[in-house]
């Protein structure tokens, strides 16, 4: 089977691609290189940069391909909240039209990286795949349009087009820059011993998710039909000052916390049901977060002995040219 990802050279995206690789998979990658670079891709998988709004690109990236992973995306929230247009266009207006791509080379099996945001703030906590979606965000709303749209061209076109809602993903990988995700800015602080940002005083409650349990939900689903939405998260809601606390305990030791306050538009509590997805093929969350939280520390640290050593050797002269 030969699977096209969108985005695959991001954070959740090489993750998948390494994973179907290993599985077997032949992999093609479309990306245009936006908020990522070569570095994380497998050798493995073929990369071509572009955009998924350019057809041309998107109907070379479909040639023979048997199923598309849809990732492509603009993920930062509180840039989207400063400009949706930005967001509309990328992200729906992107997506639609390689749906449209899709459609003339006769691909019509989808699987879509959607959000927990959809739902902004839950009535009822676990999450099910049937609560009201109504986001808090232009991110959540444009995650939510694409949701419409692959309903729509599953009954207008035939397609299969499989939703995945993410809770929380965290992981070895994550370089969002600007990096808005809890976990990666809780270590980063602890390991440079500096103060950690906190909102809300630790007191939000959510469903971390580790990335090979996420990544391992693609493959799982690839042979599903129809139109689904399915969440993908642990289960089990955790206090973010949790996740403080246990990071301390695995390093040894402590730093001090910056309480930023409250942050508009924050949830309080959100986590999922995954009990669908489980239902379907057999999915379940298996790293818990002090496994997780430990291979993604000791990714870090890897990270910054890297850094060091490029920085001897004189591969990259300035630390910012390692987040290039
Ligand atoms: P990421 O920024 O690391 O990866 C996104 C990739 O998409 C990047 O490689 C970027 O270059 C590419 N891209 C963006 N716009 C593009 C376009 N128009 N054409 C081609 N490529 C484009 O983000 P991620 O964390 O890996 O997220 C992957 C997907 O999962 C996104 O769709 C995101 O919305 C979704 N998601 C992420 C999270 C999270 O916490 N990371 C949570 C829920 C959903």
């Amino acid at each position: 089977m030969h699977i096209l990802v969108t985005g695959g050279a991001g954070f959740i995206g090489s993750h998948v691609v390494k994973l179907l690789v290993n599985d077997g998979y032949k992999v093609t990658i479309l990306d245009n290189l936006v908020s990522s670079d070569k570095k994380s891709i497998d050798p493995k998988a073929k990369l071509i940069i572009g955009d998924i709004v350019d057809s041309k690109k998107s109907q070379q990236a479909l040639r023979e391909i048997d199923a598309v992973i849809h990732m492509a995306g603009l993920i930062i929230v509180p840039e989207s909240v400063k400009d949706p247009i930005k967001y509309l266009k990328n992200n729906v207006i992107g997506t639609v039209s390689f749906l449209e791509s899709m459609r003339k080379a006769n691909v019509t099996k989808i699987i879509f990286s959607s959000s927990a945001c959809v739902y902004g703030t839950p009535e009822h906590l676990p999450i099910e795949e049937d609560a009201p979606i109504h986001p808090d965000n232009p991110y959540g709303a444009s995650k939510a349009s694409i949701e419409t749209y692959l309903q729509t061209y599953n009954a207008v076109f035939g397609f299969d087009s499989i939703v995945l809602r993410y809770f929380n993903p965290y992981g070895p990988g994550e370089n969002h820059q600007p990096e808005t995700h809890a976990i990666p800015n809780f270590i980063e602080a602890t390991l440079k011993k500096r103060p950690i940002p906190l909102y809300w005083k630790g007191e939000q409650i959510r469903d971390f998710i580790y990335i090979e349990d996420l990544a391992q939900a693609h493959i799982d689903v690839l042979n599903l039909k129809g139109h689904q939405i399915f969440n993908v998260g642990t289960e089990t809601g955790v206090k973010v000052k949790d996740v403080i606390d246990e990071i301390f305990k695995i390093v040894g030791y402590k730093v001090p916390v910056d309480d930023l306050g409250r942050r508009p538009g924050d949830v309080a509590a959100n986590y999922a049901s995954s009990k669908k997805l489980a239902k379907a093929v057999g999915w379940r969350a298996k790293i818990d977060l002090n496994q997780g939280l430990r291979r993604t520390i000791d990714y870090y640290k890897s990270l910054k002995h890297q850094i060091m050593g490029d920085l001897q050797k004189g591969k990259i002269t300035h630390l910012k040219q390692f987040h290039q």
